[in-house]
């Protein structure tokens, strides 16, 4: 089974071993040093504070802006304008994954079936294209700092679409974050241009330009369009340019799923604490996503939730910039090449860097053809439709229970007598826009692998 290989390869647990198997593209779990066990935890980014306030305004935003977003997404108006997804247990995939009993209980947190974008970034992205046209609306008077809620909904209306005209929301993405940027930003009446990289799906292309969104094609990598996009923005002040290495907005509107998250988790009955420690598995791009939401899960569990982010063997960015600040993934001879085109990414927020330093547990590495293999199973055993890149978390399990890196760290907190009332949360991150024919193609190449397994 590829789950076995991945046992003995990341087994070995001296820190050259690590060192060897990253280089070498094979899966590892590395285990963070400086996690803190401390009930409060000063996070501080770009020499600033930020606490739980700051979760609680990104979410307050989100409800300012839910009338607005009713009227103009018509697939908002049964949740009055929330943008959010299911909270599933998920004992078939559980079983499916091998999880050995009194391993905890396996749940999914559906970001792959989010309105609007089809991904995590509806969470981010949206949030920072709202804020900026609420600094605008608030600029030009279009709407009181304490007025009422509805006065966001005339931010449809021709005044608002006039002034938000003038403006040009930018981003550089390897495709989803352009996908809610580029869909959010034109909805609300502003240009949108999103600069690709050279992997991004012709699919996603497409959804943008058939929304009037212009599409700007690189030939390089994911860093190379920010750096063109973040250029083009800095000539022209009426560009806003979505900093996705540096963006503090972008995080927070991610960090804002963790109230709601916590509010699922109580109506379920499902408790977090020092005898029910949580485990949450996050796909790893540049950064941003997993951060925002170790930040904002942190902030209501405190020590008792355990957050790995998980990223391909080929471009394990976050890892790269926790061993060695400013590096990227070619500096350790990898490629950046794989079909997680939302994780393709070569080198690491380094804002995501600085607030996760002592919140995040570990970051563990996943090959391809596991991501396949578990996209196949998560159809077969749950129903669940996702794109590659969102099966990354489900090799998260397995990788803290079955390897020594693992099995230490769970000894080093003291979990293992507590482990049976543990609950695993997988985060899938995409997929609700995936065209039929290509997740088809994604199914067979997993059932392909499942057979040989
Ligand atoms: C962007 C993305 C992630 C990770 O988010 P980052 O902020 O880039 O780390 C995970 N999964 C999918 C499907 C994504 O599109």
């Amino acid at each position: 089974m590829i789950s076995d290989s991945t046992v003995t390869s990341s087994a070995a647990s001296s820190f050259s071993a690590l060192l060897h198997d990253l280089r070498a593209a094979g899966p590892v779990l590395w285990i963070n040093p400086q996690r803190s066990g401390e009930a409060a935890v000063q996070t501080v980014v770009d020499g600033r504070g930020i606490s739980l306030a700051d979760v609680e305004a990104a979410q307050a935003r989100f409800v300012r802006f839910a009338p607005l977003l009713a009227k103009l997404f018509p697939e908002l108006a049964a949740s009055g304008g929330a943008i959010e997804s299911p909270l599933v247990a998920a004992p078939g995939m559980q079983r499916a994954l091998g999880m050995p009993p009194g391993a905890g209980s396996l749940w999914i947190k559906c970001d792959h079936s989010l309105p609007v974008a089809g991904s995590i970034k509806a969470r981010g992205g949206i949030h920072e294209v709202l804020e900026f046209a609420e600094s605008l609306a608030l600029e030009h008077g279009l709407v009181t700092p304490d007025g009422d809620y509805g006065d966001y909904a005339a931010l449809a209306d021709a005044p608002a679409r006039a002034l938000f005209g003038r403006y040009q929301v930018a981003v550089g993405s390897t495709g989803n974050l352009g996908l809610s940027i580029g869909v959010m930003a034109s909805a609300l009446g502003f240009r949108a241009a999103v600069h690709m990289s050279a992997d991004a799906k012709a699919w996603k292309k497409a959804r943008l330009r058939a929304r009037g969104v212009e599409v700007v094609e690189h030939a390089g990598d994911y860093a190379s369009a920010v750096d063109a996009g973040r250029r083009d923005a800095a000539a022209d002040p009426y560009c806003y340019f979505v900093d996705d290495e540096r963006s503090l907005s972008l995080m927070l509107g991610y960090s804002a799923a963790a109230p709601h998250l916590k509010a699922q988790f109580a109506a379920a009955g499902v408790s977090v604490d020092a005898e029910h420690p949580l485990f949450v598995y996050v796909p790893c791009g540049v950064g941003g996503a997993p951060a925002g939401i170790a930040f904002g899960l942190r902030q209501y569990y405190g020590p008792h939730v355990h957050t790995f982010f998980v990223e391909p063997t080929q471009s394990p960015c976050f890892l790269v910039e926790m061993l060695s600040p400013g590096a990227s993934v070619y500096d350790f001879g990898l490629t950046n090449r794989t079909e997680a085109d939302g994780l393709a990414v070569p080198q690491a927020s380094e804002l995501a860097a600085e607030a996760m330093r002592l919140l995040l547990s570990g970051v563990c590495t996943v090959l391809d053809d596991t991501l396949f293999l578990d996209l196949h199973r998560l159809r077969e055993s749950e129903g669940l439709q996702i794109e590659p890149s969102a099966a990354a978390g489900f090799s998260g399990p397995g990788m803290l229970m079955r390897t020594d890196a693992g099995r230490a760290y769970l000894k080093q907190h003291g979990l293992e007598g507590v482990m049976p009332r543990a609950t695993h949360l997988v985060w899938t991150t995409g997929g609700l826009f995936v065209p039929p024919d290509e997740y088809a193609r994604f199914a067979e190449r997993g059932a392909a692998l499942a057979a040989t397994v």
